[in-house]
């Protein structure tokens, strides 16, 4: 079976057939630049040291700086984190900020872990990676199962090392150590920017909408909040213990606190039906909100989505064959690189006010990130349009376009 990363590969090489481009061109971005595989020991509360697997994949710089985040999940291996790192790419792309892309993870379950076991573990992984980052090489950020914490222990070691203040090495900070106003709700607000235009496109309301999210961490989670603040009915959302259902509408922000005090959606009682999270996704709803992990939607259960739209909050979560079935019938999907894009921009300009050393208001973050991501949409838009394809296909045709051109550029010289 072909990996994530080589099903990845299949979708940019479609793209770049679509649009006419010489393999001279992208040939260099289908194999990351550098990848590095590490072990970090770390002392454990009872004395025993264990030792963990961790990654970073720097897929390109052409654009600019590696950017993307760091995942702490069990599930974390080479094929996913090589598969995250070019999605960032594509991603910076799309929404044309300066930077290329990368992904680090280490193979570990953060709750599995006490607070002194993590933050040793994230120094051990930082020191491992610490000559290969920084604020104009590679820049991390948070991901699943990692936070503002763990970026501010990544931004502490490194700065030891750098021998000065080093904030803009890494992004999704906590706002005393130089994060940005918006940057935690950044990614669940632009799903919600990137859903206001694509409802636009085909005439409708989001009130008139039944909305069922996979996943309340903390895209989904803000997600559900924003939507449901928006006057959209949420009729289905689930964490990793399963889903709850109400035809009727979720009461969202009763989860949310339920959620916030650390339980999952198992302790949660009230008016509604249990679903699995398969189920959820096979829900009749007209919008489908994946925001946890990748490949979701395979080519065995693709055929059974009733969803009208998918936005696609979580990176990859529809696969290349899911996508062709989904495409087949008639279901519009919103793909990760464009929707999910929100994080990374507020990230861009978390770094920006760091080298500026001039720090804005929340309101001010989230104008530019709604413009950002407006323009993204109606670019990406124009080139569904102009070469009659799905939105994923011309999401990674307008991000090729860009980053060939820059090869172009470094060429001429
Ligand atoms: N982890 C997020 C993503 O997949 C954010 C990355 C970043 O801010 O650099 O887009």
């Amino acid at each position: 079976m072909a990996s994530t990363y080589e099903k990845l590969l299949s979708t940019v090489k479609e793209a770049a057939h679509t649009a006419n481009l010489a393999e001279n061109d992208y040939i260099s971005l289908l194999s990351p630049e550098r990848e590095m595989h590490i072990s970090i020991p770390v002392k454990m509360d009872n004395g025993k040291i264990k030792v963990f697997k961790g990654y970073r994949v720097q897929h390109s710089t052409l654009r600019g700086p590696a950017k993307g985040g760091i995942r702490f999940h069990q599930d974390v291996n080479i094929d996913e984190v090589r598969s995250l790192a070019a999605w960032m790419t594509f991603k910076c792309a799309v929404a044309d900020i300066p930077y290329g892309g990368g992904k680090g993870g280490i193979c570990v379950t953060p709750s599995h872990l006490s607070e002194t076991e993590l933050e040793k573990l994230t120094r051990g992984y930082t020191r491992r990676i610490v000559s290969f980052i920084g604020p104009k090489t590679d820049i991390p950020a948070p991901d699943v199962g990692t936070n503002a914490r763990v970026m501010a222990w990544i931004a502490d070691t490194y700065s030891t090392y750098a021998g000065e203040f080093s904030p803009a090495v890494v992004t999704g900070k906590p706002l005393p150590l130089g994060g940005s106003k918006g940057r935690v709700e950044a990614t669940g607000r632009g799903v919600l920017f990137a859903t206001r235009e694509i409802l636009k496109k085909l005439n409708k309301s989001l009130k008139d909408q039944s909305i069922a999210i996979q996943g309340l961490g903390n895209v989904g989670g803000t997600a559900a909040d924003l939507f449901y603040k928006d006057g959209a009915k949420i009729i289905a959302v689930s964490d990793a213990s399963g889903g709850i259902y109400s035809e009727k509408g979720l009461d969202i922000p009763q989860i949310l606190k339920h959620k916030k005090t650390g339980k999952k959606l198992d302790s949660f009682e009230g008016d509604f039906k249990r679903i699995t999270n398969q189920e959820l996704l096979e829900l009749k709803t007209d919008i489908l909100i994946p925001s946890a992990l990748e490949n979701q939607i395979t080519e065995k259960n693709a055929a059974n989505i009733r969803a009208s739209i998918i936005i696609e909050a979580a990176n990859g979560p529809v696969t290349t064959e899911a996508d062709r079935i989904l495409e087949k019938n008639n279901i519009i999907c919103v793909p990760d690189v464009l929707a999910n894009s929100g994080g990374v921009i507020v990230s861009y300009f978390e770094w920006v006010q760091n080298l500026q050393g001039l720090y804005w208001t929340e309101e001010e973050v989230n104008n530019r990130l709604e413009n950002k991501m407006i323009e993204a949409f109606r670019l990406v838009w124009d080139v569904k349009e102009t070469y009659n394809v799905s939105m994923r296909k011309a999401a990674y045709i307008k991000a090729l376009k860009e980053l060939v051109e820059t090869q172009k550029a470094l060429n001429i010289i």
